[in-house]
């Protein structure tokens, strides 16, 4: 049985996020790029996460350790689509972070996360964490 993709959307990974983190195509909405960088958050994939953030926004590099992710739900999201150029994702996303004091406590990343299109493609801008 194909292994499901990460992110959730019930769909296999080989025909969800992995051509998505493979290179071999591009996200079309914010929405779909959103759920492949979860994905690489999963998967451990820095490069991936540099790659599909902006050049104005991104950091020199990523840290992906000390974290389980255990699952993402997407609540809203606005524009992102393929005639649009800018786009928004709010979504919750539970982990475990690696704390030997806390084991088993697990916690929700809330996100308003900004997208755009730059040079044809979308990229992660920026986000705001709700508390
Ligand atoms: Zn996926």
């Amino acid at each position: 049985m194909a292994a499901a993709c990460p992110c959730g959307s019930g769909d296999a990974f080989a025909a969800c996020c992995r051509p998505l983190l493979r290179g071999e195509r591009d996200a079309a909405t914010a929405g779909e790029l959103m759920r492949s960088r979860y994905t690489a958050f999963v998967r451990r994939d820095e490069a991936y996460l540099l790659h599909t953030w902006s050049a104005s926004t991104r950091p020199a590099t990523v840290d992906t350790d000390g974290v389980t992710w255990l699952g993402l739900d997407v609540l809203a999201t606005t524009g992102g689509q393929a005639a649009d150029a800018v786009g928004t994702v709010t979504f919750a996303a539970h982990f475990r972070a690696e704390d030997p004091g806390r084991p088993d406590a697990s916690q929700t990343l809330r996100e308003h996360s900004s997208f755009a299109r730059e040079e044809g493609r979308w990229v992660y801008v920026d986000g705001v964490h709700d508390s």
